[in-house]
C-alpha cells in the first residue's frame, strides 16, 4: 500500500480509459530492426521507428560501444563540469563540429534535454521567442523555462511570421525565431531561405530543431541546413544522435560564445550526468560511417520512393512530404486507429496519429522508412497496406 491512492490520478488515468485513449505499450522483444518481435509476435514489419539509418544495430558502432566499455567503463561518474567530462566526449563533439560544418558543437543526453536547456540558456525574461505553431514539444518546454514572451506564428507562413514581427519586434531588445527543420508528423520541411531572411532584416537570432533532417537531407547528411546551403547564417542548429544517429543524445551546433555560454548556463549539463562511454563512442563512429559515406542515405531515399510509389498507385494519399516520413492520411480518426490496428494484426506495425496531434479529419498512420529495409519487406508491407485497405473500404 502506498501512502496515498491518488484519488485524483486514478480519476484522470480512468477519463483516459472512458475516453478511449488509454494505450498499453507495445514491448520488442529484441532489437529495434525492420523486421522485429513485438509483443510476443515475431516478423512484423516495422515501419514504425525513428532509426532512419539502421544505425541502431550498426555493427561498427556496437563494436565500438564495446571497446568503449572496456576502456572506459559503463558511466560517466559525474556532471560534466565536475568530473564527468571524458575525451571521448570531446571528441564527439568535434566531430559533430566537422560534420555540421559549423565551429563547435555542444552534447547533451538527449534532443529533448538540448532543447529545453539551450533555449532556457538563451533567452530570458524580456526577451521575444517567436515560434512555429507545430514546433516539437521540447521546443514548447524550452520557451516556458526561459521565461521569455512567446508569439505563435502560422505553421510555414511567412506571412504571419513577418506580421508577428511587425507587431512585436520593437517592443524587444532580443528576438529568437525556432522553427523545426523538419515537420514530423507530415515530413515537410521549414521554409528556412524564407525564415532566415526575415530574421536577418528584423535582427532576430535563428534556432533549427533538425531532430529529422540529420542524417536525411544535405550532403552526406549534413542536415536541412546544409540542403538550403544556410551554413553560418542560422546561430542554433540542434540534432539528435537518437534518430538517424541511432543512439541516444542530442546536441546543438553553433558558434563559439554560444558553447562557451552554454557549458556555464546549460541546466541538463550542469546538474545531470553526461552520456555514458557507449553511448558516446557509438554515435562518434556514426559520424564517422557518415562522413565516409552517403550508401546509407541514398538507400533511405530509395526506399522511400519505392514505398510511396507503390501506395501511391495503389490510392493512398500519402500527402506532402518532402522526406521519408510517409504519411498515408485516412482521415476520421477512429478509421485511422482502426486500420493502424488491423495494419498490426497482419503483421505491419505503423502507429496511428489523430487529433490533436494532427488536425481534426487529417487522421493517420505514419510510416518511417529505413535505409534497413529491403524491397522484399517493403513489397511485404504494401501488400498488408492493399488487403486491410480494400477490406476497410478505404482503396
Ligand atoms: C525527437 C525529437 C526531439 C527529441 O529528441 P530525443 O533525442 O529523442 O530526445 C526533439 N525535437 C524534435 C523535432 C524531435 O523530433
Amino acid at each position: 500500500m502506498s501512502v496515498h491512492e491518488l484519488k485524483n490520478l486514478q480519476a484522470q488515468v480512468q477519463q483516459l480509459k472512458d475516453d478511449g485513449v488509454y494505450r498499453v505499450l507495445p514491448v520488442l522483444g529484441g532489437p529495434n530492426k525492420p523486421e522485429v518481435t513485438l509483443d510476443g509476435k515475431e516478423g512484423v514489419i516495422n515501419l514504425s521507428a525513428n532509426n532512419y539509418l539502421g544505425f541502431a544495430t550498426n555493427e561498427r558502432m556496437k563494436k565500438a560501444a564495446i571497446n568503449a566499455i572496456e576502456k572506459y567503463g559503463v558511466g560517466a561518474g559525474a556532471v560534466r563540469t565536475i568530473i564527468g567530462n571524458m575525451d571521448i566526449h570531446e571528441n564527439l563533439e568535434k566531430k559533430l563540429a566537422e560534420f555540421k560544418r559549423e565551429d563547435r558543437a555542444f552534447v547533451f543526453q538527449s534532443g529533448f534535454n538540448c532543447n529545453a536547456g539551450t533555449i532556457q540558456a538563451i533567452t530570458a525574461k524580456g526577451d521575444l521567442i517567436i515560434s512555429d505553431e507545430l514546433n516539437h514539444a521540447s521546443i514548447i518546454d524550452g520557451v516556458r523555462l526561459s521565461r521569455a514572451d512567446k508569439k505563435i506564428f502560422k505553421h510555414s507562413d511567412m506571412a504571419d511570421l513577418e506580421r508577428v514581427l511587425q507587431e512585436n519586434r520593437d517592443n524587444y531588445e532580443n528576438c529568437l525565431i525556432i522553427t523545426d527543420g523538419v515537420f514530423s508528423m507530415d515530413g515537410d520541411l521549414a521554409k528556412l531561405p524564407e525564415i532566415v531572411e526575415l530574421a536577418e532584416k528584423y535582427n532576430c537570432m535563428t534556432y533549427v530543431d533538425d531532430a529529422h533532417g540529420s542524417g536525411v537531407l544535405g550532403e552526406n547528411g549534413r542536415g536541412t541546413v546544409d540542403h538550403f546551403g544556410l551554413h553560418g547564417r542560422i546561430d542554433f542548429v540542434i540534432g539528435t544522435l537518437s534518430k538517424a544517429i541511432g543512439v541516444i543524445g542530442g546536441y546543438v551546433a553553433c558558434n563559439e560564445t554560444a558553447y562557451q555560454w552554454l557549458s556555464h548556463r546549460a541546466r541538463p549539463i550542469l546538474f545531470s550526468t553526461m552520456l555514458t562511454p557507449a553511448d558516446t563512442a557509438a554515435a562518434t563512429e556514426a559520424i564517422n560511417i557518415l562522413l565516409e559515406t552517403d550508401e546509407y542515405q541514398k538507400k533511405l531515399w530509395d526506399n522511400a520512393k519505392y514505398f510511396k510509389e507503390k501506395l501511391g498507385k495503389l490510392g493512398f494519399n500519402t500527402g506532402n512530404s518532402e522526406t521519408p516520413i510517409t504519411p498515408v492520411i485516412i482521415g476520421k480518426e477512429a478509421d485511422a486507429m482502426e486500420f493502424s490496428r488491423k495494419l498490426k494484426e497482419n503483421g505491419v506495425f505503423t502507429s496511428a496519429i489523430v487529433f490533436p496531434t494532427v488536425p481534426l479529419g487529417t487522421g493517420r498512420v505514419r510510416c518511417m522508412l529505413s535505409a534497413a529495409h529491403s524491397y522484399e519487406e517493403l513489397d511485404k508491407a504494401v501488400a498488408v497496406f492493399e488487403k486491410v485497405g480494400k477490406e476497410m473500404g478505404l482503396i
